[in-house]
């Protein structure tokens, strides 16, 4: 009797034990209805499962955007802090440049003041950035130069611009010089005879925030529909003055340029002083690229 009581909660447990095991492991009738639907249902699992596994490559992008993202703001951050560096650097040399010039006998502080402004290594060859604040000549597209920075300080010294002249200039090239006179406070006009110096010269000068009236043409024609000018510059070198640009001067005006032939000219400055009276002065011995007749692409 006495086994027969202990074996009966003994059994008993046992057999719940069972149930349980086989409740816990049965299928649940979702998986059930699908396993017997077999086909028809398949797809939705592969759905499910794409979703699933969309969801989770969603998941994974996000996180590698997330991690992008960070690392292009890290880098944009570090990009920007170099371009700092780099604009300080240049500003920095843009004003060894100037007080050079100063040096060299340049003594107009608006002129030093706008060479300290204007970013001389954007108006050249990249190759070339690493002497752009040096002062010297460099090469440019066709075969022309941008101007020695002394040359240009000196030559717009020379012009003793008044704040909203009218200022005509031949020979934009780089457009560096250009750059000089809109930081004086003038009027700019300024043609180039090569169409692909004008463009890229136009292209700089506005990326920088400069908006001077340039023009593709000839030079020698100057702009009568704009004369007269207060003042002409000539940074290209005709072997005589053009007078065409004489008579589109204002009276009490002048024109700077340098004058004379391939073998070197001398910097002159002619003063309209009445209608048809010029008075001529010699400023120095320099060398520039000749001023040509015609245009070209
Ligand atoms: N002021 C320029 C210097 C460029 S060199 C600068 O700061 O970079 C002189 C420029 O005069 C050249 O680009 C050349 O193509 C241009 N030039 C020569 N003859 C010309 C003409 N007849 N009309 C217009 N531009 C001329």
């Amino acid at each position: 009797m006495k086994r027969k009581t202990l074996l009966f909660p003994l059994v008993l447990i046992t057999a719940f034990c069972w149930v349980g095991t086989l409740i816990a492991f049965a299928p649940n009738t979702a998986d059930r209805d699908r396993e017997q639907d077999g086909k028809e249902n398949a797809p939705m699992i592969t759905q499910q499962r794409d979703n699933r596994g969309t969801l989770q490559t969603k998941k994974i992008e996000t996180l590698l955007m997330a991690n992008k993202t960070t690392g292009q703001m890290e880098k944009r951050e570090e990009q920007q802090a170099n371009n700092k560096e780099i604009q300080q650097t240049e500003n920095r040399e843009a004003k060894q440049l100037a007080r050079a010039l100063r040096r060299k006998g340049i003594n107009d502080a608006r002129v030093l003041t706008a060479v300290e402004k204007v970013p001389r290594h954007l108006f050249i060859d990249e190759k070339l950035s690493a002497y752009a604040y040096d002062d010297r000549p460099l090469p440019i597209e066709k075969g022309q130069t941008i101007s020695q920075p002394f040359t240009v300080a000196y030559q717009t010294q020379l012009l003793k611009l008044q704040p909203g002249e009218k200022v005509l200039e031949i020979g934009t090239g780089s457009g560096y010089q250009a750059a000089i006179l809109c930081e004086m406070d003038v009027e700019v006009y300024s043609i180039e005879r090569y169409h692909l110096l004008y463009q890229t010269a136009k292209e700089t000068l506005n990326k920088l925030g400069y908006y001077p009236n340039l023009y593709h043409g000839d030079g020698f024609e100057g702009l009568p529909e704009h004369a007269p000018f207060d003042k002409i510059l000539l940074t290209a070198a005709p072997e005589e003055v053009p007078e065409k640009l004489l008579q589109q001067l204002k009276v009490g005006g002048w024109l700077v340029g340098p004058l004379g032939g391939r073998m070197g000219q001398k910097m002159t400055k002619i003063e309209r002083v009445g209608e048809e009276k010029f008075r001529k002065t010699l400023h120095g011995d320099f060398i520039f690229v000749p001023m040509q007749e015609g245009t070209e692409k």
